[in-house]
């Protein structure tokens, strides 16, 4: 089915600095689009070059409601919660943990990028939960790039990060049907993703340019597709093109969010705060 062109909105990734000056480019959250059902927030972390001594990360801090999914690129992070998860994800590896009821976790470079310095690229995603989930107990999965499916053929590179792509189906359980592909085509080439009718759909560029059906797309923009046919095609035009392109089912349930909490009900989101406050989100158990 032929997607028509007025169905594709293109927004900027926004280049934003974080505290502690952690660069992100971000379409989303920004103060004019808020959220991409269920899709609550996309950071493409960096990409930067750290010298030694200066890559920096997020230490303990709470989350609730959904789950928070980090894929590097290029560089290494380190993962902790108070749940007694432990991971260290590099080059290809992605760490996919639902938060649900509430963790405090930290998300942190590993001590030989630190030392050594070096680059940060990848993606940080927050997929929504829906409201009956968003209580369900904290969950950790960690996958290496080696255990993901690679499709790659005629100027084509696929990784299959979440969902299936010609039946190659990631080992990644999703709460949401949710499809997550880091896709590279060479110039010229193109490809048809098969997604599930009527999800949302974002095309995050990476590098290069190309089209999203019959729409340009650019370094640093962001394609969303709203109610998506069964199928998205992605050319690549004199150049590579690099892309992640997401799809996840909307929930169509309220959104009540504060920093590290998604919930449906402002009063959701003060028990939260609550809850953080006496201690019940637990905390990092180090050694020594
Ligand atoms: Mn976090």
């Amino acid at each position: 089915m032929a997607l028509e062109t007025s169905r594709i909105t293109v927004v900027p990734a926004h280049r934003t600095v974080e505290g502690g000056g952690f660069v992100v480019h971000r379409p989303f959250p920004v103060p004019e689009l808020s959220y991409v059902d269920p899709f609550l927030l996309i950071d493409e972390m960096g990409p930067i070059d750290y010298g030694p001594g200066e890559a920096i990360g997020a230490p303990d801090h709470p989350h609730r409601g959904f789950e928070t999914v980090t894929y590097v690129i290029a560089g290494a992070m380190e993962h902790e919660d108070s749940h007694g998860h432990r991971g260290t994800i590099r080059d290809g590896d992605v760490q996919w943990m639902t938060a649900g009821a509430g963790v405090i976790h930290s998300e942190m470079p590993a001590a030989d990028l630190v030392a050594n310095g070096g680059r940060m690229h990848g993606f940080q995603i927050w997929v929504n939960l829906p409201r009956a989930r968003k209580m369900t107990p904290p969950r950790y999965q960690e996958f290496a790039g080696d255990q993901l499916p690679i499709v790659a053929g005629d100027g084509v590179w696929v990784r299959v990060i979440a969902g299936a792509v010609d039946g190659r189906r990631s080992p990644i359980e999703t709460t949401v049907p949710t499809t997550l592909l880091h896709v590279k085509l060479a110039p010229g080439a193109g490809r048809s993703f098969a997604i599930a009718a009527g999800s949302n759909a974002i095309v995050h560029t990476i590098a290069g340019s190309g089209m999203v059906e019959a729409t340009p797309l650019r370094i640093h923009e962001v394609a969303l597709i709203a109610s998506a046919p069964a199928s998205l095609r992605l050319t690549a035009g004199g150049e590579p093109l690099e892309v992640l392109l997401l799809a996840g089912t909307p929930l169509h349930e309220p959104v009540a969010r504060y920093g590290p909490f998604v919930m449906s009900t402002r009063e959701e989101i003060v028990q939260a705060v609550d809850d953080l406050k006496r201690g019940r989100f637990g905390e990092i158990a180090r050694l020594g």
